[in-house]
């Protein structure tokens, strides 16, 4: 019974923490009164686990507010630097590797292009890999000191047993991601579908804030949504990738990478609509964001290019409206870097094709918005999942601060 008491205080403990950490992360910085109205902690608890993080160096005192009448108060923010988290975007055209510190500043980045026809799994591996050593030595910084690495991959994961990546565009079937990796670095991987990383960008960071049920578009050169609600058993929000691109809208429609036809992805992917306008067949590296933006910027002259474009937004539509059927979000969020070019011209039509296309009391609950975090949200998600662990205390310090580093503040 003593034994299971203990578990208990330390299991209440470790929940205080991880309240406590994420509060601050969120409203940063903060003083202690503030952080117990957030957290609905008292005040002597949120003091307990303030002087713990205090003495780990997790946090610092960076100031004082005024308080109404009473005595200034000490303000309260998270180090920056007392760990680095990576984040990884696998996409069509590249991969990009990010090392961020705490208060998820950018401090280093690598960029690798790849032919969006060939995704060999030995190359995309090597550029991981090469990506992770180079990040560390541009920022300066000792792989001890990192978190741990996110990465956002395109298809479907499978988390048990073993890391699998399903992408039936790249022929990667059962692709063990992880453990190929795990050959090159020691640093702790999570990996994770891309539409899933870049929703959590949205909903920790941009347009998704503050939302509790929410679909995240993904439109680059394939096109991906992720659903995220409000856990109903625990803090925070749980999400499912979904491979929305690969449901079908026309039917003996144009071939889709996947090998079926007349997909979404068929219609609105960047390569798709670039196809649809008779653009080279083979974009050059990385060309298919200039070529794209091209595209957007003749349609004022172009009829072609209007009419493409006009088509596209259409399609989106019909795509936006059958989520909007399918799970009654309260915001659908266009990201991705063609979601983001095309959104730009085109979110009044998308939004009325949507209209169009779902049922009026389900869309009137549901406003379609641009995302906020930019085109490189995936990787910033993609480092929000070893943020996360850190937060929620699912994760080991950094090897640099083992054991406990008593008076370090940075
Ligand atoms: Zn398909």
């Amino acid at each position: 019974m003593q034994h299971r008491r203990r578990g208990t205080v330390l299991d209440l403990r470790r929940e205080n923490r991880a309240v406590v950490l994420s509060s601050l992360y969120f409203s940063r910085p903060s003083g202690r009164q503030d952080l117990s109205a957030v957290s609905g902690l008292s005040v002597t608890s949120v003091a307990n686990v303030v002087r713990d993080l205090l003495d780990e160096g997790i946090v610092t005192e960076v100031g004082w507010e005024n308080s109404d009448g009473g005595r200034p108060r000490v303000l309260l923010d998270i180090d920056p630097d007392y760990g680095y988290v990576i984040g990884v975007d696998i996409s069509e055209t590249r991969i990009r590797v990010g090392l961020f510190d705490l208060a998820m500043t950018e401090r280093a980045k690598a960029v690798y292009p790849l032919n969006p026809a060939q995704h060999e799994v030995d190359e995309v591996v090597k550029n991981i890999a090469s990506g992770l050593t180079a990040v560390l030595a541009e920022g300066g910084i000792d792989p001890a000191a990192v978190l741990g690495v996110g990465i956002g991959v395109p298809g479907i994961v499978e988390q048990d047993p073993e890391v699998l990546v399903h992408c039936q565009a790249y022929r990667w079937d059962a692709v063990p991601l992880e453990r190929l990796l795990r050959e090159h670095t020691a640093l702790p991987l999570r990996v994770e579908n891309g539409t899933r990383t870049m929703g959590q960008a949205e909903m920790w960071f941009g347009a998704g804030r503050g939302t509790r049920k929410t679909a995240v578009v993904l439109i680059g050169s394939g096109v991906g949504a992720s659903l995220i609600s409000q856990c109903g058993t625990c803090q925070g929000t749980v999400s499912r990738a979904t491979e929305w691109g690969h449901t079908v809208v026309v039917v003996d429609g144009r071939r889709c990478r996947c090998g079926s036809a007349g997909c979404l992805e068929a219609y609105v992917g960047a390569e798709a609509i670039l196809d649809r306008y008779g653009s080279p067949a083979v974009a050059p590296a990385g060309g298919e964001e200039s070529m794209l933006a091209e595209l957007i910027a003749a349609a004022d002259s172009s009829p072609a290019a209007n009419a493409v474009l006009a088509k596209t937004a259409e399609y989106l539509g019909v795509g936006i409206g059958s989520l909007i059927n399918l799970f009654n979000p309260e915001r659908v969020i266009v990201g991705g870097w063609a979601g983001l070019l095309l959104g730009g011209r085109l979110l009044p039509a998308i939004r009325e094709s949507a209209r169009r296309n779902s049922l009026r009391h389900l869309f009137a609950g549901a406003s379609i918005e641009l995302g906020q975090v930019g085109p490189e949200a995936v990787t910033y998600g993609a480092a929000t999942l070893p943020m996360q662990d850190f937060l929620n205390g699912a994760s080991r310090p950094p090897l640099r601060n083992r054991p406990a580093s008593i008076g370090l503040q940075s």
